[in-house]
């Protein structure tokens, strides 16, 4: 496995690969890998001829008051599972190469990132567009994969791709969790014991809106006020949002009639929690 730092050392790798006709596929990450991560890896790696994983803790996707400096970075943990995943390349640039001073271009999707985690990380998603916009540029990919975990997220990539026409097709991948029910994050580590027990709340939440909505109700209203219930048992935790969406707009639905998606996130102590169901009334 080559470990490749230098964006042009990267693009020379991608560009040589690509004349030859190979299929290059890459899953971006912050590192601190888990089985998340591996089960993205091993889609990609299934599907494409040649593979890379970005590490690269991207600094503008942190609001000044967020965990840039104390975000778990664990490299060499990360390149061993690399490794025995048999990716080609781990693309680690710094952060000094991918925002030089002269760097100004700002990529921003204004409606897809108004809401949600848009609301309360105000400057999150523009940084996560440019980032996937750079990194798409400097690796070229054909096929990139990103976690349904990050809902809002995937969804902002597909109108990225779609509206600058970036050429990648995008693969979601479902979301792997503990055997409670949590969604593995990198950020569970700041967990204690006793909140690490608390956090499968949200998840639980999630499953409660999903309940009745295979039990009939259709009212947005309703479903929220059930998913609320269960978070308001565990007084630890906070609710930022726990709401249910039209999946491609991700604005709330005041009636399911389809497809539909559950989110929510929630503070408990210092860590937050963000989780997603996707659901089909019928
Ligand atoms: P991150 O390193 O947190 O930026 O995540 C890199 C990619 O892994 C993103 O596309 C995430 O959505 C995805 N991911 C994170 N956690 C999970 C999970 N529990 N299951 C599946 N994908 C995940």
């Amino acid at each position: 496995m080559k470990i490749i730092r230098s964006p042009s050392a990267m693009t020379a790798w991608s560009e040589g690969l690509r004349r030859e006709g190979v299929r290059i596929g890459l899953v971006p990450t912050m590192g601190a890998l888990h089985d998340g991560h591996r089960a993205l890896i091993r889609a990609a790696r299934l599907r494409c001829d040649a593979l890379a994983v970005s590490i690269f803790v991207n600094p503008t996707q942190f609001g000044p008051r967020e965990d840039l400096t104390k975000y778990p970075r664990h490299i060499s943990r990360d390149r061993a599972l690399c490794r025995k995943e048999g990716v080609d390349v781990c693309f680690e640039p710094t952060a000094e190469a991918m925002y030089p001073e002269r760097f100004q271009t700002i990529v921003t999707l204004p409606t897809i990132a108004r809401r949600w985690e848009g609301e309360v990380r105000p400057h999150h998603f523009s940084g996560v567009a440019t980032v996937v916009t750079k990194l798409f540029g400097i690796v070229r990919p054909q096929i990139s994969y990103f976690g349904q975990k990050d809902f809002q997220q995937s969804a902002l990539v597909r109108q990225l791709v779609e509206d600058l026409n970036l050429g990648v097709t995008i693969v979601v991948g479902s979301t792997v969790r503990e055997k409670d029910g949590l969604a593995l994050s990198s950020r569970n580590v700041y967990l204690s014991p006793d909140d690490r027990v608390r956090a499968v709340t949200l998840y639980r939440s999630l499953q409660a809106g999903a309940d009745v909505i295979r039990r009939g109700v259709r009212a947005g209203k309703v479903i929220q006020t059930a998913m609320h219930r269960v978070v308001k048992a565990e007084p630890s935790m906070a609710v930022d949002y726990l709401v249910v969406c039209n999946p491609h707009t991700l604005e709330p639905l005041s009636m399911v009639t389809g497809k539909a998606v559950l989110l929510g996130a929630v503070r408990l102590g210092p860590v937050r929690l963000i989780d997603n169901l996707l659901v089909t009334a019928f």
